[in-house]
């Protein structure tokens, strides 16, 4: 299956590529990955030896350090990796961040071990990334991914200010890592945050949403699939719920299904799945064993959250949405992408839609680089401005000003807020310059969503080679 997923996104590139028409030479370098580094290390556990087998590959760094998440996972390997990285170049470029593409994996199952081992391990690999020169704020800057979490990027950035204390931009050498050991709010809610933002986005332009036959703006009642609820899809299934009003029918876990149609409580799945490992026994909805069918479940936007190459040619066309939105990378194959193309679904292609976790690790990285808080040096100065503004208004009116928009009016901007409305900004903006290619008049046949974020992704990488006159 992944050896597919690497050639999908080649084929993806290869569409973009030539419809940009760019010179001979250069379609093939963006394409490639740089480098990647394999590396087998031991770690004495359990009264023995283990040998473990990782990789970091960098496709490309010529925008900045390369950028990407390092995944556990047992089923992993080097082509699933470098098409992981491929992509992040493209989000990067898309999401016009400083960055590069990278992606890492080990070949581990987390269950499998305990807490004080993971740390062991991972202490291990990141010495070994470091060595090798594949971990530093300047050239290669991990993040979370499948199987591992804020606590996992706390150890590698332990590691590298262990073996680098003279290195000033330490933390800076990973992102995702807690509030408290210099990460920042809001990045563990981002993915799913911005698959958020990114919905919203597309309702609110008409001609957008009305390719997906939706009439209403109105997120309202819509019915959501979501499969996986992991911290991505946990987080835009309860954003969805919440905010926008949306009825979570479905939710498909490694175990099974669970259903219901007046919409499934989010954070109490979310909380039975902590405590039980598992979906079964939950009590707020019906329960079915065979969770893959369930992805063809009627309903008006399917997440697909976790894997990749989920939705593939044996099942496109059963789809039953009217919107995919993929919050995982690459769940949909290059095949299936065409059927559901000509069926008339429309799909939010993952380098956009999953781009929040990533718009959020940049904002980290420059606070980490910065060595200052977000907003240190407006907030009361800011705060004061509306102070007087308001003061004037009432003096101009006569009248005093409404107690509840005083406080969303005087309220100090936290970390929080400014992290949300950074990254909904870039969100919005992507999607506005998706939307215009899209949507251009000039062309034939209307193209793809997925086809325009690639093609301004790679337009954008070639511009910066020619500039370079390389
Ligand atoms: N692993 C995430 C992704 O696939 C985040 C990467 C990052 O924050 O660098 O986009």
């Amino acid at each position: 299956m992944s050896g597919n997923f690497l050639k999908d996104v080649e084929s993806m590139y290869d569409t973009a590529a030539e419809n940009l028409g760019l010179p001979e030479g250069l379609a093939e370098k963006i394409k490639v990955c740089n480098a990647t580094y394999v590396t087998r290390f031991g770690v004495r556990l359990r009264g023995r030896m283990f040998t473990f087998r990782g990789w970091r590959a960098t496709h490309s760094t010529s925008e900045g350090p390369a950028k990407g998440g390092i995944r556990y996972a047992s089923n992993v390997n080097q082509e699933e990796v470098e098409a992981l990285a491929a992509l992040m170049t493209y989000k990067c470029a898309l999401l016009n961040l400083p960055f590069g593409g990278s992606k890492g994996a080990l070949e581990i199952d987390p269950a499998e071990w305990e807490p004080h081992e993971l740390e062991k391990i991972t202490r291990r690999f990141a010495q070994e990334l470091m060595r090798h020169g594949f971990l530093a704020s300047a050239t290669n800057v991990p993040a979370p991914d499948m199987g591992t979490n804020q606590q996992t990027m706390m150890w590698i950035a332990d590691e590298y200010r262990r073996y680098k204390p003279e290195d000033i931009n330490g933390m800076g050498c990973v992102t995702g890592k807690p509030v408290a050991g210099g990460g920042i709010e809001g990045r563990t809610e981002a993915t799913g945050r911005g698959v958020q933002y990114a919905i919203q986005a597309f309702f609110r332009s008409e001609k957008d949403r009305h390719s997906a036959g939706l009439e209403s703006d109105s997120l309202d009642g819509m019915r959501v699939v979501v499969q996986g609820l992991g911290n991505v899809g946990y987080h835009a299934a309860k954003f969805l719920a919440d905010e926008d009003n949306c009825k979570v029918i479905t939710v498909i876990e490694r175990d099974g299904v669970i259903r219901n149609a007046n919409g499934i409580d989010v954070d109490a799945l979310h909380a039975h799945i902590a405590e039980h490992k598992t979906i079964l026994g939950f009590e707020g909805g019906r329960f079915e064993a065979d969770g893959a069918t369930a992805l063809t479940d009627e309903c008006d936007i399917l997440v697909p959250a976790a894997l990749e190459s989920v939705i593939h040619e044996g099942n496109a066309s059963h789809i039953n949405a009217r919107l995919i939105v993929e919050a995982a990378n690459g769940p949909i194959t290059h095949d299936a992408d065409q059927i559901l193309n000509a069926r008339g679904i429309v799909v939010i292609p993952d380098l956009f839609a999953n781009a929040g976790g990533v718009v959020v690790s940049y904002f980290e990285w420059v606070k980490n680089l910065s060595h200052i808080p977000f907003g240190l040096m407006e907030r009361r100065s800011d705060e004061r401005d509306h102070r007087n503004l308001a003061r004037s208004m009432e003096k101009m009116t006569g009248k005093t000003f409404p107690s509840e928009e005083q406080t969303a009016f005087l309220n100090v901007r936290q970390e929080i807020d400014l992290v949300r409305s950074g990254l909904e900004d870039m969100i919005v903006q992507a999607f506005a310059e998706i939307s215009q290619k899209v949507n251009a008049k000039e062309q034939d046949v209307r193209l793809t969503y997925r086809e325009a974020a690639y093609q301004l992704a790679i337009g954008r990488i070639a511009s910066a080679y020619t500039a370079m006159n390389l």
